[in-house]
Formats: C-alpha cells, sequence, structure tokens
C-alpha cells in the first residue's frame, strides 16, 4: 500500500514548481489588471482633453467664448452658468402662486385661535389717479400697511402707483382684469383668464417677471347672484392652478348706493361686530374721495379696539 502511494503523489520538487507558477501567474494577472486601468484612466483623460480642445465658442448664457481662453476659465464659466441655471429654476419654483399650506393658510384665514385681534384693510378696483395716492399718503402717516386688490386695467394705467404700492410695503393682489361680470363669468376657464390678465399687468407694472399676487378676489364676490355655480367652479379650477382667492367679512359699503360719512362708520360698526379677524373691504377707484375722508375714523376705530393692522404678506 505504503509503495502505491509514493507512485501515485507528484514529487515534491514537481509540488513547489507548480506552487511557483501559480504564484507568478497569480502576480500577472494582478499586475494586467492595474495596466488595464491605468489604460482606462488615460484613455479617458485623453478623450476630456480632445473634447476640451474641439471647443471652438463656448455659449454661456448670453455670452460667447473664445477658445483662447484657458480651458480652467471655461469650466469656470460653465460652473457659473450652471449656478445661474439653478437660480433661475428656484425662481421658477416661486413663481407658482402659492403652496397647499399657503393656500390653507388664506382659506383659514378667519380661524384664530389666539387672544390678538387682527384686521387686513384691503382696497379693491384701483389704483385710481385722484384717490390712491392721498390714501397712500395717509397709510405712511398712520405707519399702516394694507392689501390692494388690483384691477388690471387701471394697473395699465397707472403703473407708477402701483410700483409706489408696492415700494411702500403694501401687498399687491389681483382683482381682475377687466371687472365686467358677463366677460369674467362665462366660464371657470374665462375666470382663470381674468385672474392671468391682471396679474401680467401687475408683472409689467412692477417690471417684475417672477411677481405673482397668489390671491384673486372674485368682482362680487365668490358666492351669490346668478354666476354662483360658475364661480363654484372657478373656485376648483383656480385651486387646481394654486391660486387662492379671499372675499371679506366686513365692510363699509363704500360702493353701495349713495354712501356718507355716517352710514360708513354705521357699516363699519355694524358688520366688524365682535369679530376677532376682519378682512374689511374698502374702494380706492376715482369716486371713493369719502372713502379717503374717513379712513382716519376707521383706522381709530380698530385702534381703540385692540386691533393689529396686518397684510396678506403675514398670512404667506
Ligand atoms: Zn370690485
Amino acid at each position: 500500500m505504503e509503495s502505491l502511494i509514493a507512485i501515485d503523489s507528484p514529487k515534491p520538487e514537481k509540488r513547489k514548481l507548480k506552487k511557483r507558477f501559480k504564484v507568478l501567474l497569480c502576480v500577472l494577472i494582478f499586475f494586467l489588471i492595474i495596466l488595464m486601468i491605468r489604460g482606462l484612466v488615460k484613455f479617458y483623460n485623453y478623450v476630456v482633453e480632445e473634447e476640451l480642445a474641439s471647443i471652438k465658442d463656448v455659449q454661456v448664457g448670453n455670452q460667447t467664448l473664445i477658445n483662447e481662453n484657458t480651458k480652467l476659465d471655461c469650466m469656470k464659466k460653465i460652473k457659473e452658468n450652471y449656478s445661474v441655471q439653478k437660480a433661475n429654476i428656484i425662481q421658477l419654483k416661486k413663481q407658482i402662486p402659492v403652496s397647499e399650506k399657503q393656500y390653507n393658510n388664506i382659506m383659514n384665514i378667519y380661524e384664530n385661535s389666539s387672544d390678538k385681534k387682527i384686521v387686513y384693510l384691503t382696497f379693491d378696483d384701483g389704483p385710481s389717479e385722484n384717490i390712491t395716492p392721498l390714501i397712500l399718503d395717509l397709510l405712511k402717516q398712520e405707519n399702516i400697511k394694507v392689501t390692494f386688490f388690483l384691477l388690471g386695467s387701471n394697473t395699465e394705467l397707472y403703473p407708477q402707483i402701483v410700483q409706489r404700492e408696492y415700494s411702500e410695503g403694501h401687498f399687491l393682489a389681483n382683482h381682475g382684469y377687466s371687472h365686467k361680470y358677463s366677460q369674467i363669468y362665462q366660464n371657470p376657464e374665462t375666470i382663470l383668464n381674468d385672474f392671468q390678465q391682471c396679474e401680467q399687468s401687475i408683472k409689467k407694472a412692477l417690471n417684475n417677471e417672477n411677481y405673482t399676487s397668489k390671491i384673486y378676489r372674485f368682482p362680487g364676490g365668490s358666492t351669490g347672484g346668478r354666476f354662483h355655480d360658475i364661480k363654484a367652479q372657478g373656485k376648483e379650477l383656480l385651486k387646481e392652478n394654486h391660486i387662492a382667492y379671499l372675499d371679506w367679512n366686513a365692510l363699509t359699503c363704500d360702493a353701495e348706493g349713495t354712501p356718507t360719512h355716517e352710514s360708513i362708520l354705521e357699516n363699519l360698526e355694524k358688520t366688524v361686530g365682535n369679530k376677532q379677524t376682519v378682512v374689511l373691504l374698502m374702494h380706492d377707484s376715482s369716486s371713493k374721495i369719502l372713502t379717503y375722508e374717513t379712513l382716519p375714523e376707521v383706522i381709530a376705530f380698530f385702534r381703540e379696539r385692540g386691533y393689529t393692522f396686518r397684510t396678506l404678506y403675514d398670512v404667506l
């Protein structure tokens, strides 16, 4: 048996040789892999270099870079351009009128769980050449910021007044373009169109394509009347387009019938009542001299009752 085993087993020298051969083979394969990797890296660098060398003109935004610039400069400019593109994307994101949270904030504006009494003074149908500047002077004097629901047609007429409203910290919201019910309330799309048209006027007046007012006020209010159903559908369409809307819960009736100094203050007291949060409807169109004249008393009314003046900036 012992002799048989000795015959079948490879000789010790042969085994040693086999082992050395295996080790050598492994080392060889290892070096081959290293060489291959280095080759691939060199090839990749070569391709990139060729690509850069082949650049004649690099278009970066509106600028054209000539290839005499160093490659480093090219890459720097491309990087800068990338940052600009990134900033533009952020700006575009900002242009989406309202987020879901902001939409809900507007829709739940009257849900005030704090002890604080809040009033939002709002002026519709402006700007006008004669009344709006007077109101702005008074608000400046009283140090109060308000919300203007602008009419697109008037915004086009008096862009400088809109710019003043904006620069003095008032909120610019959207009251549509024409204020003509028969045009606006044909169908939900004409309501959205009314918003968009006014929006374009505001952007143009402010010379700011990124401005978005976020909030629409339905001419005549968002409910009731013969257009009630169309308005309800319009609300849905506005929501789909991330646009909020806001009515009011108090008014001076300064645009109804023939208001007097007394009727304005009476309506104010009657409609404000004990409300914790008030959105007061007033108007700054050209015939509303009485609105301007009674404004100091309206302001005093809220101050005496401990209200804080807010704008829609505080809700969004
Ligand atoms: Zn109106």
